[in-house]
């Protein structure tokens, strides 16, 4: 029988931040460390804004101290990089993220590569993708983990499933192939040129939707019974909301696809909030290895 499970990424996002909350206070208590998170922003992006807005907040409320760093967006890439380099060596900053995109006259992939390695909390350099895919010891880019972690708590053991993953960005889409891959599934990385797209989807015990274009997965792409995560986040036209209102959709059609799919996660509330929840573990994490402590397992 299909037991067509909503998964309630809000709740066990909360959850998380709860435990990197304990971890927290269990170092101020026991080591005096702090573990501090400096976020970049440049520019006046309203949408980044946000995000930077519930960032900072999430990790003061998670007991580590949070340093914004709001630059205008006439500012030269030297100086952003001599910025990345200060913050590089400053011990009071165990994690560093930069919010993307970039305007256009500063290289991203050379800013990505100015941040250390142990301190790359958003998991873009080099150094860690590599890491990531030859199976040692990285930070893990967070909404792929995200979605790695609610998949692990629906799914427990992950061996041999097949997986789709639509979308190959290296900020979901690859490295969600190579969580799933460590974790032994088949993994299909389907994109714009993919051919057929409905019957790879077909095939799918694991349905992860990172795209960017509304409701383009319906739900009868869907294999009865599958775990369907939904990455994608659109803003579409809601005119029965009133006149000019909008509302959030994914790449997944929910309403139809919930009673397909074994269980799913609705937009909003279900991966968006493990973003930053895994943000904070990784900062956790990265403040372990830097004071050469044993990372916990969270
Ligand atoms: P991206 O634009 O970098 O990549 C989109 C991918 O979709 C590309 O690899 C492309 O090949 C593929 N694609 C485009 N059209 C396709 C089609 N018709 N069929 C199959 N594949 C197609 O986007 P991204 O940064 O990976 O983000 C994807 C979505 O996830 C966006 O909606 C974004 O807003 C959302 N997102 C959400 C979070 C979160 O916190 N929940 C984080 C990152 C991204």
């Amino acid at each position: 029988m299909i037991e067509n499970k909503i998964i309630d990424g809000r709740a066990f996002a909360l959850q998380l931040r709860e435990r990197v909350a304990n971890q927290v206070s269990r170092l101020r208590l026991e080591k005096n460390i702090i573990p501090g998170l400096a976020v970049i922003l440049v520019g006046e992006d309203p949408a980044s804004e946000v995000y930077v807005r519930s960032k900072g907040k999430q990790t003061t409320e998670a007991g580590m101290k949070s340093l914004e760093h709001k630059l205008s967006d006439t500012i030269s890439e030297k100086d952003l990089l001599s910025l990345i380099i200060k913050l590089n060596k400053d011990t009071e900053v165990n994690g560093i993220l930069v919010q993307l995109p970039l305007p256009k006259h500063i290289n991203e992939e050379k800013v990505l590569a100015t941040i250390s390695p142990e301190k790359d909390v958003d998991g873009f350099h080099i150094l860690n993708v590599g890491r990531l895919w030859t199976g040692s010891n990285s930070l893990v880019p967070c909404t792929p983990f995200g979605c790695f972690l609610l998949l692990k708590d629906q799914l427990g053991d992950l061996s041999g499933k097949r997986a789709v993953i639509i979308g190959r960005s290296n900020i979901v889409g690859k490295p969600m192939a190579a969580l799933l891959l460590s974790e032994s599934c088949t993994v299909t990385i389907a994109h714009s040129k993919t051919i057929d797209l409905e019957n790879r989807c077909k095939e799918a015990d694991i349905l992860i939707a990172a795209v960017g274009k509304p409701l383009m997965v319906k739900a009868s792409w869907i294999k009865p019974g599958a775990t369907v995560i939904d990455v994608g986040i659109n803003r579409i036209p809601a005119p029965e909301r009133g006149i000019g209102k909008t509302r959030l959709v994914g790449d997944v059609d929910f309403e139809n696809g919930q009673n397909i799919a074994g269980a799913i996660t609705p937009v909003p509330g279900g991966v968006g909030p493990m973003t930053i929840a895994c943000l904070l573990r990784n900062t956790l994490i990265a403040t372990f290895r830097q004071f050469r402590l044993d990372a916990p397992d969270i």
